[in-house]
């Protein structure tokens, strides 16, 4: 294992693509300050690369990658049944992965010193904590949203509530948030249970974590970041996303993908002018109505620009068609547009031909759109989206936000009228030009700046408690 000090960080990721691919660059990190890696997840995710037959460029990294079981069969549809699978993987979770450091340590003779957790798994503190291994937790939202979660679940300020749905929020280091850019989670209407379950959990017990990590970066959250200081402090140690989009292509870096990417759509772009296309995605989890989708569509179609849609097909259809696109589209639009199901984004975000991006707002998404410096129309859905929406709107002043009709139904014209908003004028050259600044930024504080700062401080922190452990 080319052991330099021989202390051993765990990670422990729910499995998806949106929390397995920070927390792998999180390892990557952690590798090259000299650290040695594991990544265990749950064996879904095996499952879903074989099936898709992904080679993942973590075959070639120093991350060892490990699995456990969720107490379910392989085909369970866990997407739709969201709140059982929770339960059951909180039930059968700790013990599976207890199991596993415990024949980890004795096999092969790796002792952690240290466990991550990603927010979505909170149970793993406990287990830390049965093993004596201290544990921090990664937190793969904004800073901002950390904030409002900490202060929504220990009842620290007022939020909506069932006679007062409307009232807006106002907090240290944020805008004044209306009801619409909350996160669905804390406002009374939200029908998911599992989540918010997880996330008391998580905000009530943060003192059986010794750290908190945030992809993020100070200059990009500083209000946020500063307001809990006197709370649960938050160390900001990204963005963590692909190095590409950092300006190195590094060949360590890891990466897995759910779905096998459609590269040709690079050649596409290839034929396109500069800042011409407009890039569209609603990452791995969001399944629009079909009459979304079909706004969606004839709006991008009315704009007459060439648009590149990512649009997954949903895994389990629907008779209602939510996540397809309207009869005739393709064919109406072959000259202008190119549909893929699955795209390298990072690519995408670092073309040329790139004019702005359509997105949901899942935070990966828009880390990767301020590395790249590509100014947004924020669409966003549910979770912590809204939120991110108004963050890149409010304030970082890097898109413009779609507004719904009343029947929460975004209309065709509000799409194209989007599209010509960030695409031309004064006003989409002072997004640009804000996008490019942050993009500076981001590799700045990667580099040599904040985020690299704080993630040396913290694996001296877990080398110090290793050594006095031994
Ligand atoms: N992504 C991709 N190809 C696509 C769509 C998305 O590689 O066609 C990646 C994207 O680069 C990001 C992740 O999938 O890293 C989506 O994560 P995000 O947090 O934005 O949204 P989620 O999928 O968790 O809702």
């Amino acid at each position: 294992m080319g052991d330099k000090d021989g202390v051993h960080v765990l990670l422990v990721s729910f499995a998806a693509q949106g929390h397995i691919n920070p927390l792998l660059k999180l390892g990557n990190r952690l590798v090259s300050k000299g650290l040695h890696v594991t990544l265990a997840t749950t064996e879904i995710l095996r499952q879903r690369m074989l099936d898709s037959k992904i080679t993942t460029k973590e075959k070639n990294s120093q991350i060892h990658l490990e699995f456990f079981s969720d107490g379910m069969s392989l085909d369970f549809d866990r997407k739709n049944n969201i709140d059982y699978f929770l339960e059951q993987l909180e039930k059968f979770g700790p013990k599976n992965l207890s199991s596993l450091i415990e024949t980890l340590s004795v096999n092969e003779g790796r002792k952690f010193s240290c466990i991550v957790n990603n927010p979505f798994v909170p149970w793993v503190a406990d287990v830390a904590q049965e093993h004596g291994i201290p544990c921090a937790m990664f937190w793969i939202q904004p800073c901002s949203l950390y904030s409002i979660y900490d202060r929504f679940y220990n009842n620290l300020n007022q939020f909506p509530t069932v006679t007062n749905p409307d009232k807006p929020v106002d907090l240290p280091g944020l805008p004044l948030l209306e009801k619409d850019d909350l996160p669905s989670f804390v406002l009374p209407s939200n029908p998911f249970g599992g989540f918010p379950k997880l996330f008391s959990k998580l905000f009530r017990e943060l003192e059986k974590v010794n750290w908190v990590l945030g992809n993020s970066f100070y200059e990009l959250e500083k209000d946020a970041i500063e307001s809990m200081e006197n709370l649960h402090p938050i160390r900001p140690i990204g963005p963590l996303v692909p190095s590409i989009l950092l300006g190195k292509d590094l060949p360590s870096d890891s990466r897995m993908d759910m779905w096998k990417a459609e590269e040709a759509c690079i050649n596409w772009l290839d034929k396109k002018p500069p800042s011409s296309v407009i890039y569209v995605s609603f990452g791995s989890i969001v399944v629009l109505s079909s009459k979304q989708m079909e706004n969606i569509a004839w709006g991008l179609k009315n704009s007459k620009r060439p648009f590149l849609w990512a649009a997954k097909p949903p895994e389990h259809p629907s008779s209602d068609g939510s996540g397809e696109l309207p009869t005739g589209f393709l064919k109406e639009t072959e000259e202008q547009g190119l549909v893929v199901s699955w795209c390298p984004q990072s690519k995408v975000l670092l073309h040329e031909a790139v004019a702005c991006f359509v997105t949901h707002c899942g935070w990966n998404s828009t880390l990767e759109t301020i590395c790249t410096g590509v100014p947004v129309i924020a669409f966003p859905q549910w979770t912590d989206q809204p939120t991110n929406a108004k963050l890149l709107v409010d304030v970082f002043e890097m898109g413009v936000r779609v507004r719904a009709d009343e029947d929460g139904m975004v209309s065709k014209g509000e799409v194209e009228r989007c599209i010509g908003e960030v695409t031309e004028g004064p006003k989409a050259a002072e997004l640009r030009k804000k996008a490019v600044e942050w993009k500076e930024a981001a590799r700045a504080a990667v580099a040599d700046g904040s985020s690299d700062r704080n993630i040396q401080l913290f694996v001296d922190d877990v080398r110090c408690k290793a050594m006095k452990e031994l």
